[in-house]
């Protein structure tokens, strides 16, 4: 069974507690690692400079206290393979319906067209694949 680092879990306590849940239900199952939660005024402009966010400060639901969204990658990360993020996405995604919490993957923000394959993932025009965020 996999398990969180420290820092993993560090990062993790910056967020709202139905992602920690999620979280921490996902680790028993599938090895990940937690690289972002909450981000502060300093840290969320510079990730916007560097292309890696659409918004600037306090837009970014990680900007909020604790944190609506959580970035992760699989374990060992290999930021090319994006089938690996895809298939994470999908556990993640299938762990928080089980759970009745609502979730958005920015793999596909409109969010409509999880249940159809095929080009229906195709669309979204700025992907951040270990990118999760609280709809509620
Ligand atoms: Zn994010």
């Amino acid at each position: 069974m996999a398990h969180f680092s420290s820092k993993s879990k560090e990062i993790l306590s910056t967020c709202d507690t139905r992602l920690q849940d999620i979280c921490n239900t996902l680790i028993e199952w599938f090895d990940f690692s937690v690289i972002s939660g909450h981000r502060g005024e300093e840290e969320q402009n510079k990730i916007f400079a560097d292309g890696y966010s659409q918004v600037k400060y306090p837009d970014s639901k990680h900007n909020a206290e604790p944190s609506l969204a959580v970035d992760l990658t699989p374990y060992p990360v290999d930021w090319e393979d994006r089938e690996a993020f895809t298939y994470l996405a999908g556990w993640f995604m299938g762990v928080a319906r089980m759970k009745g919490i609502n979730v958005r993957w920015g793999g596909d923000w409109n969010g409509t067209d999880g249940n159809r394959g095929g080009d229906s993932l195709k669309d979204n025009s700025f992907d951040d694949l270990g990118h999760f965020e609280l709809m509620d």
